[in-house]
C-alpha cells in the first residue's frame, strides 16, 4: 500500500515536473518573443519588405509551428498567446510558415494593395502607369528567385507578343530592350530576349550578376524551387549554396552571350520621343522597351570622400574570414556596422576602428548593444566616434574628429550609411503607386 503511495506520488511528481519544465520554457520564450517585438518596433524593422505572412489572430493558436518553420529565423515569434511578424525585414517570402500552420491562420502575401506606398502599379503583365515600362523580380514585391525568373520571362514573353503584333522593333541604335538589374530577374529577361531575337542591353550598377544572390553571406543555403531557366534548363527544387547558384548564372551569361555592361547604374527614364533614354553616368541607351529589375535593396549611400572608388571600399561584408591580418575602417552606427565590426575584430590579426558621427551608438539592437560593449571594453574594436572620414587613401585613411584631423594606416573600409532605396527613382521615371500618398508625391502624367 505504501509502495503504492510511494510510486504514485514519485510519477505524479516527474510528470508536474515535467510539465512545469515545459510550461516554464514555454513562458520564457514568450517573454522573450514580447521583447524581441518590442525591440523591433523600436527599431522600425518589423515592418515588411517584400511579401509578409498576415496572421489571423482568430484563428491561431498559438503552438509555434510557423515561428520553427521559416528558414530565415527571427521572422515570426508568438506574443500573448499569437503568432506576431517580428522581424519583417528578414521575410523572403518562402511561406513554410504558411503551409505548417495546422489551423490555416497564416497567409503570406502583399496586403492591402492601397496601403503599399511601395509597390507600383503595374497590369497583370507588370507593365506600369508608363506605357513600355516593365518591372520584374522583388522590385514588384514579390521576393523569391523563383519569383524574379517567372517575372523576368513574363514580361519578355508580353514584350515579344507587342513586337509581333505591332512591329514595335528596335533598329540601328537603338534596342528592342534594356534591361536594368542583373539580378535573376533581369538575367532570366536578357537570356529569353535573346531566345525570342530581341536586342537587348543589361545595365548593372556593380561589378558582378547575381543581385542580391551576389550578397549573401559565403556558402549560404539557398532554397530554390523548381524552375526553368533559358539556356540552363530545369533548376530542381532543393537547397543550391549561393556560390552555386551565382555559377549557373554566369554560365547563363556566357551561353546566351549577353550584353551585360557593369558600373553601369540608371540614373534616369526619359521618352523623350516613341523611344526611351536610359541614361547612366557614362551614356545613354535608346530602346523600345525598358525593364526594371532593380531589387529593392536600392543602391549603397555613399560618404562623398576623395578616394571612395578604390576597390579596397566596401559597402558589405559578406564573408568576415576573408579578411586576416588587416587594418580595417568600419563606417557607421547601425547594426549592420557593429555586426561588422565585431566579425572582423574575431578574425585573426585584425586591427578594427569603427568610426562613427555621432557620439555614441545609439540605433542597435539590444544583442548587439552588448556585444559592441565587450569589444570595445577589451579593445578588440578601437572606438572613433564624433568622428569622419575625409579622404581615403591606398595605404590610410584620413579622418576629422572633432577638431582635429587623424591619419590611420588603413587595408579596407567598409562602408555602412545606409542606401538609397529604388522607389524615387520610380517616381522619377513616371511610375505611380498604390498608395494615397504616393500617387499624391508622383510626379502625374507619365512623360510622353
Ligand atoms: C538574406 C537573404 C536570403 C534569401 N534567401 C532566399 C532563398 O533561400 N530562396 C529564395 O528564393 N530567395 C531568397 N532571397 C530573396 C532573393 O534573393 C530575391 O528575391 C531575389 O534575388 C530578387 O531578384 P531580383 O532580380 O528581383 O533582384 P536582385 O537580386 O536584388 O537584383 C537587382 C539588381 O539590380 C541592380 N540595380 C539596382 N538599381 C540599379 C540601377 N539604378 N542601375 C543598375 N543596376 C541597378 C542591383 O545592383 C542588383 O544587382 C533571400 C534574400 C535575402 C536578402
Amino acid at each position: 500500500m505504501i509502495d503504492d503511495f510511494i510510486l504514485w506520488g514519485v510519477s505524479l511528481a516527474t510528470a508536474g515536473a515535467i510539465v512545469l519544465f515545459y510550461f516554464l520554457s514555454f513562458r520564457r520564450q514568450r517573454h522573450a518573443d514580447r521583447e524581441r517585438k518590442e525591440e523591433a518596433a523600436r527599431l522600425g524593422f518589423d515592418r515588411p519588405r517584400a511579401q509578409f505572412p498576415f496572421v489571423d489572430a482568430g484563428r491561431c493558436v498559438g503552438c509555434g509551428a510557423c515561428v520553427r518553420a521559416c528558414p530565415e529565423g527571427d521572422v515570426l515569434g508568438v506574443v500573448s498567446g499569437v503568432a506576431t511578424v517580428i522581424n519583417g525585414l528578414r521575410c523572403v517570402g518562402h511561406a513554410r510558415c504558411q503551409d505548417v500552420c495546422p489551423v490555416g491562420a497564416i497567409e503570406v502575401g502583399l496586403g492591402d494593395m492601397k496601403s503599399r506606398t511601395d509597390v507600383p502599379l503595374m497590369d497583370e503583365w507588370q507593365e506600369t502607369t508608363v506605357p513600355g515600362v516593365f518591372v520584374a523580380g522583388e522590385l514588384t514585391g514579390m521576393a523569391l528567385v523563383k519569383n524574379a525568373v517567372l517575372h523576368g520571362r513574363k514580361v519578355v514573353e508580353r514584350i515579344a507578343q507587342r513586337v509581333d503584333q505591332e512591329g514595335a522593333r528596335g533598329a540601328g541604335d537603338v534596342y528592342d530592350i534594356v534591361i536594368v538589374g542583373a539580378g535573376p530577374a533581369g538575367l532570366t529577361a536578357a537570356a529569353l530576349a535573346r531566345e525570342r531575337r530581341l536586342s537587348t542591353v543589361l545595365l548593372e550598377q556593380e561589378a558582378g550578376l547575381g543581385g542580391t544572390i551576389f550578397h549573401y553571406p559565403r556558402r549560404k543555403l539557398v532554397l530554390v524551387q523548381a524552375l526553368d531557366i533559358p539556356f540552363l534548363g530545369r533548376l530542381r527544387e532543393g537547397d543550391y549554396s549561393k556560390e552555386d547558384l551565382l555559377e549557373r548564372f554566369e554560365e547563363l551569361s556566357r551561353r546566351a552571350r549577353l550584353d551585360v555592361r557593369f558600373g553601369q547604374k540608371a540614373l534616369e527614364v526619359t521618352r523623350p520621343n516613341r523611344q526611351f533614354t536610359v541614361r547612366t553616368a557614362d551614356g545613354a541607351f535608346a530602346a523600345r522597351h525598358v525593364i526594371l529589375a532593380l531589387g529593392r535593396r536600392g543602391t549603397p549611400r555613399k560618404l562623398g570622400a576623395p578616394g571612395e572608388e578604390q576597390p579596397k571600399v566596401m559597402y558589405q561584408l559578406t564573408d568576415a574570414a576573408s579578411y586576416q591580418g588587416q587594418r580595417i575602417l568600419v563606417v557607421g552606427g547601425g547594426d549592420s556596422a557593429v555586426e561588422a565590426a565585431i566579425a572582423l575584430s574575431e578574425q585573426r590579426g585584425n586591427a578594427v576602428t569603427l568610426s562613427y558621427r555621432r557620439d555614441r551608438l545609439v540605433r542597435i539592437k539590444k544583442k548587439n548593444e552588448a556585444r559592441i560593449e565587450t569589444a570595445l571594453g577589451s579593445g578588440r574594436v578601437q572606438p572613433l566616434f564624433g568622428s569622419q572620414v575625409s579622404e581615403i587613401r591606398e595605404r590610410s585613411v584620413r579622418l576629422r574628429v572633432g577638431d582635429r584631423d587623424l591619419e590611420l594606416p588603413n587595408d579596407y573600409v567598409f562602408v555602412f550609411a545606409g542606401g538609397e532605396p529604388p522607389f524615387e527613382f520610380l517616381r522619377r521615371v513616371g511610375v505611380r503607386f498604390g498608395g494615397e500618398e504616393a500617387l499624391a508625391s508622383s510626379p502625374g502624367a507619365p512623360p510622353s
